[in-house]
């Protein structure tokens, strides 16, 4: 695997202490100015790096790139040169924010049109997605699931250790961080009534996930292997995954989730790349019993991400409730890719894989309010005295990735979405 940059690099751009953002991150994103139009963008510190403006000053030149790649409202036309490109386009970030290198360092007047300041730009969603798959992987969270709906002594269902259990999901609600929710409302029935009944649910949650952005199409009846996986990987973002539970409840049976997740999906705005993540690969949990051969893999392929998760009252400071790790999956993004193909079912660029609950052993590690409050069983003890089932109305759900090794810091920033009331019904 290439080594991409060293963690002694320094950028001339300010990196304050604890961001997510050094310039040996390098994500990539859409964002806009006020009246501006939407372009593609790297950041460094608390400055976004407008890669148009980066393009038509001649600092890609040599590398081969259509500037309008990067005049776009999605990363789909950059993503789609593949991983070569992707690399040579962080190279070639890496060398020019160098600390040592005064080639934009020293030019005041081309620094104004290239950079701006991260609060005064709105971002966007960085791509189109087409399709959105969501799994179930992690080994923790479809284990609590297990005992707290059907049966304790078998929580895992008997396929669940042979295969990445997923559902296709809906692409049309996934939006980025920023986003207020409205409440959604649709049918529920209580275990004692005859009837359901219809109205706003009265158990939104979050689901703490990570999602990964496929960057390389395959063919309808083509495969991908683990082996091949991450070339067909462009990176990652903090999802929330939103879910109503009560609606959930009533709907899934027999075919899964439906309405009860797809009034919103949140992501975090920078997709960070697989190189970024390098220095954070771990191994995953141990699989047991042995996985077929087409899931069976070499290397390490999950990753140390830390994860927390906050709730903030309106008006309040956020209160943490989780605290997570993206390395606890018992499934990894490898097998997860795998698996969506082995049947033949082609992939695109800009699709988008959840991977599911990521929860961890420890009740402090849940990654959902089902699990943390156990069926509204143990209730969250906020700062102001109120307590949380699952999400009010008004609370702002704000989660954070960061991976943390020696001096070196690479974090996704925040995924930070609003709930707010339903839009009453006519
Ligand atoms: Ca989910």
């Amino acid at each position: 695997m290439v080594k991409l940059m060293g963690s002694d690099l320094k950028s001339w751009i300010e990196v304050k202490e604890g961001s997510d953002f050094p310039i040996q991150n390098i994500p990539f994103g859409i964002f806009k100015t006020p009246g501006g139009n939407a372009r593609a963008a790297t950041r460094i510190g608390d400055m976004v790096v407008d890669l148009y403006a980066f393009a038509m000053h001649g600092f890609l030149d040599g590398l081969g790139f259509d500037h309008e790649l990067f005049n776009s409202t999605t990363l789909n036309p950059f993503i789609s040169l593949g991983k070569p490109a992707w690399r040579k386009m962080r190279e070639r970030l890496t060398m020019i924010f160098d600390e040592n290198n005064p080639e934009l360092r020293d030019c005041l007047d081309k620094q104004n049109e290239i950079l701006f300041p991260l609060a005064g730009v709105q971002m966007l969603m960085p791509v189109h997605v087409g399709d959105y798959t969501d799994f179930y992987s992690s080994i923790e969270h479809a284990t609590n699931v297990g005992i707290m709906f059907r049966d304790p002594a078998n929580a895992l269902l008997p396929n669940w250790k042979h295969i990445p259990v997923g559902y296709h999901g809906r692409s049309s609600s996934i939006v980025v961080s920023g986003r207020d929710i409205h409440r959604p409302k649709g049918q529920t029935k209580a275990d004692q009534a005859e009837f359901p009944e219809f109205g706003p649910s009265k158990q939104v949650d979050f689901e703490l996930e990570m999602a990964f952005i496929t960057g390389k199409h395959t063919n309808l009846g083509q495969s991908v292997s683990t082996g091949e996986a991450e070339d067909h990987i462009f990176g990652l973002v903090i999802f929330n995954d939103l879910s109503a539970r009560d609606i959930q409840k009533w709907e899934y049976v027999p075919l899964g989730p439906f309405l009860a997740k797809n009034f919103g999906s949140v992501i975090s705005p920078w997709i960070v790349t697989l190189d970024a993540l390098e220095p954070f690969r771990v191994a995953g949990p141990k699989q047991e019993p042995a996985v077929l051969p087409y899931l069976q893999f070499e290397g390490n392929h999950n990753f140390d991400i830390q994860l927390d998760v906050l709730i903030q009252p309106e008006n309040q400071l956020p209160h943490l409730v989780c605290h997570s790790n993206y390395k606890y999956m018992y499934w990894n993004l490898a097998q997860q890719l795998a698996h969506q193909t082995v049947n033949g079912c082609n992939i695109n660029v800009g699709d988008m894989y959840g991977s599911g609950t990521i929860s961890g052993p420890t009740p402090d590690s849940f990654g959902s309010m089902l699990e943390i409050a156990w069926k509204g069983t143990k209730p969250v003890k906020m700062p102001d005295g109120t307590e949380r089932k699952f999400i009010n109305d008004n609370d702002t759900i704000i989660m954070r990735g960061y991976c943390k090794k020696n001096d070196l810091r690479i974090g996704f920033g925040e995924v930070s979405t609003k709930i707010i009331p339903a839009i009453p019904t006519s």
